[in-house]
């Protein structure tokens, strides 16, 4: 007897047909391949985007790529343990992340989960990772500042609540130590904080919980870490389950600050699934839609208007540039979606002015709506002074006979880089901010050696403090300086010059 190919072919059809008509159930699929953190599951067929998929031996799972025959999914768990031909259950739900005030005072992972061996956190609600950002009807502009207690920062590149501030730079120079500081500055201010590590090292993680418990910092704080030990898909998703807490705080009317230290890797992580995924690579390898990995995200920053609680969200990412090129892929798109940028340079940095902040290149495009007055009174001119001092410098640098007005742009412009200085955990309050450069804008201090601005200053700040009460009061009420409260502040200068 014989069959031919054909009928062979129509037969392996119709078995094949009935088999798929038995399995009703859709909500079930197979793995395919798995591998390097990356899951190829048939079945499926009506699974969600970015829904949670779970599966065999407690391992979670996240949909990605919705092909015509199979999911790409990425794993939240050791991939070691999946096999082809396990079974892969849908959940119905997008990945989900705890929130609350539960949270406070813990380091959690990507999916909010402790990670601090402080037991469980008992929070009572969960969101979904992924959101659409506030419309513009629903927000509002910047009308408070973000206190960083940097002086650099909040006299020259002010930030506002509900502002996205970038902060950039290449390795190791303070680009953590602003984000630190500015979180050590928040306490008492009625501030919510979130930490997003991503692709850093575990010890560095540690130490920084570490300085900011030993600052009190850590009862408004929420560290979410997804260091670079960790799969790529958790430190994907790290960022986007930051801002998810974050959103529940703003959404009860509160402010809120969320720092993502930093969204070069988190690029590089999202970067490595785009290319397992098999999606197709363009400029620098990376996938066609970086750009809206990292606008989605920053849109989610704002301040709502008083009709949606009036609450806040500040986003400073951090960018790491490769020998200052800031003309790289990633940092020109995250620099065009953010408000501005604090630039940090290593010639700075090594030369011993720290932070590090190029005046010329930083920048804030709201932020000067949100300033305090008696600070933008003093610091008006401040970035000019500081400009035109750099352009002549150079010049200096040739000839020795200069007249003498660009000796003095000189000699005040190194003033200023002098008290512009500032050591790590020392942030100052506004009304320190102010006297400070009141005194050198004023030219009270060009008369003094380079190593006794610092010195004049503390001490200064202690005199009036303790013979210039009134004066300390009215500025930190009325938050700016009348023309009494300048005199008062000149003469004060005077009389403790007269004794130093
Ligand atoms: P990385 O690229 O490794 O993440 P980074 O740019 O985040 O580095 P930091 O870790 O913040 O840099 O700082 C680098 C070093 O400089 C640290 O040792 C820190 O203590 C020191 N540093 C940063 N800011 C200051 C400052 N204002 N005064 C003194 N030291 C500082
Ligand atoms: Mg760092």
């Amino acid at each position: 007897m014989s069959i031919n190919s054909n009928e062979i072919a129509s037969l392996i059809k119709a078995q094949i047909k009935n088999y798929s008509h038995k399995i009703e159930n859709d909500d079930v699929g197979t793995v395919i391949s798995v591998g390097d953190g990356i899951a190829n599951v048939y079945g499926l067929d009506n699974v969600m985007l970015s829904e949670l998929l779970e599966f065999p031996h407690g391992v979670y799972g996240m949909s990605m790529n919705l092909n015509e025959d199979s999911v790409g999914a990425i794993l939240f768990g050791n991939d070691s343990l999946i096999e082809e031909g396990d079974i892969v259950k849908r959940t119905k739900r997008v990945v989900e992340v705890p929130v609350g005030d539960e949270l406070l005072g813990r380091v959690v992972n990507a999916l909010g989960q402790p990670i601090d061996g402080n037991g469980v956190i008992k929070t009572t609600k969960t969101r979904p990772i992924e959101r659409i950002a506030p419309g513009v009807m629903t927000r509002k502009s910047v009308d408070t500042p973000v206190e960083t207690g940097i002086k650099a920062i909040d006299t020259m590149i002010p930030i506002g609540r509900g502002q996205r501030e970038l902060i950039i730079g290449d390795r190791q120079t303070g680009k953590t130590a602003i984000a630190i500081d500015t979180i050590i500055n928040q306490k008492g201010k009625n501030m919510i904080c979130v930490y997003v590590a991503i692709g850093q090292k575990n010890s560095t993680v540690v130490q920084l919980v570490e300085k900011l418990k030993a600052h009190g910092a850590m009862d408004y704080t929420v560290v979410v870490s997804a260091t670079a030990s960790e799969l790529a898909p958790l430190q994907y998703i790290a960022p986007y389950a930051g801002v998810t807490m974050a959103e529940e705080w703003m959404e009860q009317g509160k402010d809120v600050l969320i720092i993502y230290d930093d969204l070069s890797k988190h690029a590089v992580a999202y970067r490595t699934l785009a290319l397992l995924l098999k999606r197709s690579p363009g400029r620098e390898a990376y996938p066609g839609d970086v750009f809206y990995l990292h606008s989605r995200l920053l849109e989610r920053a704002c301040r709502l208007s008083k009709e949606y609680g009036g609450g806040s969200i500040t986003a400073l990412p951090i960018i790491e540039t490769q020998a200052g090129d800031i003309t790289a892929y990633i940092p020109t798109n995250v620099i065009s979606i953010t408000d501005g940028q604090i630039f940090l340079q290593t010639e700075l940095f090594n030369a011993g002015q720290r932070p590090a902040i190029d005046a010329g290149l930083s920048v804030s495009r709201v932020g000067s709506a949100a300033q305090f007055k008696c600070i933008k009174q003093v610091s008006k001119s401040l970035k000019i002074d500081i400009a035109s001092f750099h352009e002549l410098e150079s010049f200096a640098q040739f000839g020795s006979d200069l007249d003498e007005s660009t000796k003095r742009i000189l000699k005040h412009g190194n003033v200023l880089m002098e008290v512009l200085k500032q050591h790590q955990y020392s942030p100052l309050t506004f009304v320190d901010q102010t006297i400070e450069i009141f005194a050198a804008q004023e030219r009270y201090l060009d008369s003094l050696e380079k190593e006794q601005i610092s010195p004049f200053l503390e001490g200064l700040k202690v005199f009036l403090k303790k013979d210039y009460k009134d004066l300390i009061n009215n500025i930190q009420t009325n938050k700016s300086l009348t023309d009494d409260d300048k005199k008062m502040l000149a003469k004060g200068i005077n009389e403790y010059k007269e004794t130093f």
